[in-house]
């Protein structure tokens, strides 16, 4: 994805780290990191992206990337969110297998070599699951819980832990999802989207032990109008009119229909229908011929953004696997 992919050294294994504020973390993190690349065969990098730290994290990193040629470290000006942290470590990583996971000591680097074996048996994605998760029962477990089964059901993805970080992708999966807001958490669902072959698999979860926890209860509320944009970008962004439209016609046809009836009824029995056209059956009507011509005006609007969203990013609206015989055509995005 990055320019200097042409003259670095190749990489089979990219390690991409968030980093906000966890100074005290950073050198057992990095030690905890190497041990286990140095047991696999990879060839290997850690690619840590420091969302704007204040705490001195950033000398941490620098001293660690000093003592270590494999390690990266990407800055940023100021605090994104672990969403934009994490797909600044998309950006920067070189590897065709990229595995993330927090910095917090809370995900165990132990567990990078069993994620990459399963990636290898043939999947996209292989998610984390946090079994035994060492958090708060009631202001952390109990709202995941919810909300896992919440983003099940509204994606039709059947993993049990979308929130945990240590996750191994395929590169081409992550190269073909942008993100926003908070949708980090959706990545397996958006994976899902294009056509990824995904995998769960229980993962050692430990409690943190120096720093604190960077979200609250509050996250609740994004995660799920996250999960509202989500459900509509997977069914509807292509095809809004197919969805407002038909709502609008609908009930067109019966505010339609329930007009002529009151207006037919007039010429045929005018003494009973002078008295119906003032019932609220009149306003009903009118009610539903108005919302029909708003759902069908905001269905071509729709339409009208989709065609802007797409073309003016190059965003194709299908994904291809492999071109057998012949190299993709895929567009990729400008400036690549
Ligand atoms: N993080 C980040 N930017 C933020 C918030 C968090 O990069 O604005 C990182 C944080 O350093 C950690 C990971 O994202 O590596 C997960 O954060 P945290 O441990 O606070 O979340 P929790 O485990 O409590 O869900
Ligand atoms: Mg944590």
């Amino acid at each position: 994805m990055s320019d200097d992919s042409l003259d670095a050294k190749p990489v089979d294994l990219s390690i991409v780290l968030p980093v906000f504020e966890e100074r005290e973390n950073l050198r057992e993190l990095h030690r905890q990191i190497r041990s286990e690349l140095d047991n696999l065969r990879y060839r290997s990098e850690i690619v840590f992206v420091d969302d704007g730290s204040k705490d001195g994290s950033d000398a941490v990193l620098r001293e660690i990337a000093a003592g270590d040629e494999s390690v990266r470290v990407v800055r940023f000006r100021r605090n994104f969110g672990q969403t934009a942290a994490m797909s600044a470590g998309f950006d920067h990583a070189l590897g065709n297998i990229i595995v993330t996971l927090d910095a917090d000591l809370q995900n165990d680097p132990a567990d990078i070599g069993r994620l990459v074996e399963k990636l290898n048996e043939g999947y996209d994605v292989v998610s984390g699951w946090r079994k035994n998760r060492q958090d708060a029962f009631i202001l952390r477990k109990i709202p995941s819980m919810l909300a896992n089964r919440l983003i099940r059901r509204m994606t039709g993805v059947h993993i049990h832990d979308f929130g945990c970080t240590l996750k191994a992708y395929r590169r081409e999966v992550v190269e073909n999802i942008r993100l926003y807001g908070e949708m980090h958490r959706f990545i397996p669902a958006l994976a899902h989207w294009i056509g990824a072959d995904i995998a769960e698999m229980p993962v050692n979860h430990r409690a943190r032990t120096w720093g604190r926890s960077k979200y609250g209860i509050s996250r609740t509320l994004r995660v799920l109008l996250d999960l509202i944009t989500i459900r509509f970008l997977m069914n509807f962004s292509t095809r809004p009119i197919q969805v407002f439209g038909r709502v609008g016609i609908y009930a067109g046809l019966v505010g339609t229909g329930i007009c002529a009836w009151l207006s037919v009824g007039k010429f045929i029995a005018p003494e009973r229908y002078s008295l119906l056209d003032r019932m609220p059956m009149l306003l009903l009507g009118i009610l539903l011929i108005l919302v029909g011509v708003q759902f069908v005006t905001m269905g071509l609007l729709g339409e009208l953004m989709t065609r802007t969203y797409h073309e003016s990013q190059d965003k194709p609206i299908y994904v291809v696997r492999e071109v057998i015989n012949g190299k993709s055509r895929q567009p990729r995005p400008l400036g690549e």
